[in-house]
């Protein structure tokens, strides 16, 4: 069964006079069962003649001539039939528009991402996807190393789908990976991130582990890693693995991944890691850990203080005791009485810090 939502859009492309399918992810989630809001749409309609069609004034054409908007509940992506001619990292620089979805196949990369499906609902299977997705098998359209050398995130993506339905490469693809990783140089370490990230954040990431090993490709991605622990969040897992420099991490992901990476070699969570990393690291590394989340966030709304502007005895207050100017000593002084707050060794009391200052650091 067609949601009516995307039924509708389909059959507004046809009333004009065009073709139009869904195709790619949501047609093989839909065979398998799975649910997704991303839908990819296939039309003989140009972009102009889209944007005219459904109203579009806005600039959402990106520059390989998709056209994308949302409701409530998809993102629609829609794109002309084409194939394509050059490509630059992962999106094709020239193209031409073609007039059928059986030429338009033959530039997608699985069989499992060639199925259309019409505004009856019906699956129009040009490349034999169907019997790919009953035997679990990622399968190349058309010539593979053309489609390699076109693109060597393919392999990537090979591995991502394996990895996130839990299928196996087709031999020939297998051993064309493994003989041809060096194709995977060429990719920046933005689209190696991002497909990686996708491994990383599927169910089945194991079986992506052990294929990116098995294949060989940890040099060329210049990663490494040895067990990994299952992880939802794929900072988790980016936390347990070594990896170049280069690869590029928001700053604010970067900084989640250090601290879930030093937790992970402390390798427990106490009052002092919630308070120098925040909940939400320790909370992924407790994951990893086997420390559940209720224990941990627990642990969090009974911490003594969450900044040293919480501490009853300030800086102003260890200068006056100890008749200090400021200096790193003073710095020190609230580091270590912090630690001993949070360790329960001393309560946040004035009284109290003061003679713990007094006896140990005048
Ligand atoms: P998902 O959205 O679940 O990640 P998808 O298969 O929909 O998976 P998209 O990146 O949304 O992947 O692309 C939509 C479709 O476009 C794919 O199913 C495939 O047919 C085609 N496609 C995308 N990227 C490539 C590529 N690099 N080479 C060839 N075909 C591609
Ligand atoms: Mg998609």
């Amino acid at each position: 069964m067609i949601n009516m939502r995307i039924k509708k859009i389909l059959s507004t492309l046809e009333e004009n006079g065009y073709d139009a399918y869904i195709v790619g992810g949501y047609v093989r989630d839909y065979v398998l069962g799975n649910e997704t809001f991303d839908v990819d749409i296939s039309t003989s309609a140009k972009p102009k003649e889209i944007k005219e069609i459904f109203d579009l004034t806005s600039g959402s054409v990106d520059n390989y001539g998709s056209i994308s908007f949302k409701d409530s509940l998809y993102n629609y992506d829609i794109t002309t039939f084409r194939r394509d001619i050059k490509y630059v990292g992962r999106k094709p620089v020239a193209y031409d528009f073609i007039e059928s979805k059986e030429e338009d196949v033959l530039r997608r990369d699985f069989t499992i991402n060639g199925l259309y499906m019409d505004s009856t609902g019906k699956i129009i299977d040009l490349v034999g996807g169907i019997e790919d997705i009953n035997r679990k098998i990622i399968r190349v359209i058309g010539n593979m190393n053309e489609k390699m050398v076109e693109d060597p995130l393919r392999m990537l993506r090979a591995i991502r789908f394996a990895s996130k339905l839990d299928f196996e490469l087709e031999e020939s693809l297998y051993r064309y990976i493994k003989q041809n990783k060096q194709l995977i140089s060429s990719l920046s370490y933005e689209r190696r991130k991002s497909e990686l990230d996708l491994i990383f954040s599927s169910n089945n990431y194991e079986v992506g582990l052990t294929l990116l090993k098995e294949l060989g490709i940890l040099d060329v991605l210049e990663i490494n890693y040895d067990k990994v622990k299952f992880c939802s969040n794929k900072a988790g897992i980016w936390a347990q693995i070594e990896y170049n420099k280069n690869y590029p991490f928001p700053k604010s992901e970067r900084k989640i991944i250090e601290c879930v990476n030093r937790i992970l070699k402390y390798g427990t969570i106490d009052n002092i890691t919630l308070y120098e990393c925040g909940l939400y690291p320790c909370i992924i590394a407790g994951e990893v850990l086997g420390i559940s989340k209720s224990n941990i966030s627990d642990m969090y709304k009974n911490l003594p203080i969450y900044s040293c502007k919480d501490l009853k005895f300030s800086g102003i207050d260890v200068m006056n005791v100890l008749k200090l100017k400021p200096s790193k000593k003073v710095k020190d002084i609230i580091k270590d009485i912090e630690i001993n707050v949070l360790s329960n060794e001393i309560k946040n009391e004035y009284e109290e810090i003061k003679q713990y200052v007094i006896k140990n650091w005048r």
